[in-house]
């Protein structure tokens, strides 16, 4: 950790979004003594967790003056991390057992976590700093400062001068659709699971639905059980992959990548097989995008790395006014926001300091080239993977505060592995009841929770 330099100061800070990463930015940064504005365009806090049956109008997101509606959460979803690691660290995420109307399982649905996030922002105040219904509409740099300006529901416009900005904005909105050879002449309906809600649609039809991870895993499943068949395109299989998997509808098949598309409706895999498909559910991820940042050209995103990012939080020469929280995708998610929160807030006030900007350019330019030493695509440069765990531990450290708790980056991995292995039942046949145990008990060792509850070591398998 660099030590301060300068004595500590308040400043006024502006937070884009009361999505998770939004709500635990505004807690650290509030506590570390700014004055601090959340922006929401929502009319609630939670992000990504208010479900909405309503999907956008154009199924693929291709169309940029399309209104947006920003969750991507399915009605069927439920979390595909367990509860104990997901929470954040002073408010673990556990269940209500007192209340009927929660979901108490392990893995429990959206509107659990969206009541998790809100029941956050009531304890620690936070709606008090959020202006809903509030959209960013333009961020640039004046004179050392920042101008932010905002749109409200009646649609005026008002710019106010910050310190400092924290972008949390999300980034499962905008649609990454993966190109298929030949499909623009393939007659068949096309949507990307961010528009995707419920399985009634493609009653009787055949799907394929093109990624195998955790949306894609899902939603087959989801459609399998009203479709008539569904065929899931896996890039990570090897060419000659073609398994009927077993699914109580008996109609879901895993094949290799699409070949090609063609005009007749049918889809050819790299197995050799075909069918005739009525609709391809394209569960290829998401973009980044910040439509409302203007940096001269500073930052850009150029194949989906957002660059030049020091540590995915800072742009070098933008920096400290600038920050992002939230960017990395995988792994542990609120954790990671709380621990970069903290790392804002300490910049801010000046608690700790960052490089100077040429050494944190260097450090970007070494990162970059250790990716492509390694063959890591640009488009993977924020998913950490593996190396999260190791990423957190360096930004808590510079910070000074607790390192991730090691029972947590178990539960992920332990997680992750059954979801690859048994995506059909891994959130209700579980193997780690050592790791809930030590969860519950690192909780109630620092008073967290009054009571270790009776249901966790029976559960599983
Ligand atoms: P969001 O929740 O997307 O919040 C961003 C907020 O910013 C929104 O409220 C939005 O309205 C607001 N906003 C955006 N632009 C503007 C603007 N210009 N002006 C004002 N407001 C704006 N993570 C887990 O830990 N466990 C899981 O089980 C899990 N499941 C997932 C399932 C799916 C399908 C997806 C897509 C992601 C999942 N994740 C999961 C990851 C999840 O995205 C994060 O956990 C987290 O909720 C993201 O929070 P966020 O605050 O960064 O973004």
């Amino acid at each position: 950790m660099a030590p301060a330099q300068n004595p500590i100061s308040s400043k006024h800070v502006a937070v884009i979004g009361a999505g998770a990463s939004g709500l635990i930015a505004a807690r650290e940064i509030h506590r570390e003594g700014h004055t601090v504005v959340v922006f929401e365009r929502e009319k609630q806090v939670g992000g990504l967790w208010i479900y909405s049956p309503k999907s956008e109008s154009d199924p693929l997101g291709l169309d940029s003056t399309r209104p947006i509606v920003h969750s991507s959460v399915y009605e069927s979803l439920r979390t595909n991390l367990p509860r104990e690691c997901m929470g954040f660290r002073d408010f673990p995420f556990v269940p209500c057992v007192d209340d009927f109307s929660r979901d108490s399982r392990r893995y429990p649905s959206h509107r659990e976590v969206l009541a998790y996030l809100q029941d956050f922002a009531r304890e620690f105040k936070i709606e008090e700093m959020v202006r809903f219904e509030t959209e960013v509409v333009r961020v640039e740099t004046v004179d050392g400062k920042w101008r932010v300006r905002s749109k409200n529901s009646d649609d005026l416009s008002k710019d106010e001068i910050f310190d400092a900005v924290v972008v949390c904005s999300g980034h499962y909105t905008e649609p990454y659709v993966a190109h298929i050879p030949g499909i623009k002449s393939w007659p068949g309906k096309q949507i990307h699971s961010h528009n995707y809600r419920v399985p009634g649609p493609f009653k009787n039809e055949v799907v394929v639905v093109i990624g195998n991870f955790a949306s894609g895993a899902d939603i087959s499943r989801d459609v399998a059980k009203v479709a008539k068949e569904v065929h899931i395109a896996s890039r990570g299989s090897e060419a000659s992959t073609y398994e009927k998997l077993s699914v109580p509808t008996n109609n879901l098949w895993i094949h290799s990548e699409i070949e090609t598309a063609c005009d007749d409706g049918s889809i050819f895999f790299k197995n050799g097989k075909a069918v005739h498909a009525d609709t391809v559910v394209y569960c290829t991820g998401y973009k980044y995008k910040f439509p409302f940042l203007e940096t001269n050209g500073y930052m850009s995103i150029d194949d989906n790395r957002v660059e030049p990012l020091y540590k995915h939080v800072f742009p070098p020469a933008l920096a400290p006014g600038l920050s992002f929280v939230g960017l990395p995708g995988m792994g542990i998610q609120f954790v990671m926001f709380e621990i970069q929160s903290k790392w804002v807030a300490a910049i801010l006030s000046g608690r700790v300091t960052l490089p100077a900007p040429e050494k944190m350019m260097e450090d970007l330019i070494a990162s970059y080239a250790m990716l492509e030493a390694l063959g890591i695509p640009k488009r993977h440069t924020h998913k950490l993977g593996k190396i999260q765990s190791k990423y957190l531990d360096w930004v808590a450290e510079e910070c000074g505060c607790q390192l991730v708790e090691p029972w947590r980056t178990q539960q992920v991995d332990r997680g992750y592995g059954r979801l690859v292995s048994n995506p059909e039942n891994y959130r209700d046949e579980w193997d780690d009841d050592d790791l809930i145990k030590e969860a519950y008990e690192d909780f109630a060792s620092k008073k967290l929770i009054s009571f270790l509850p009776s249901y966790f070591p029976e559960s599983g398998r």
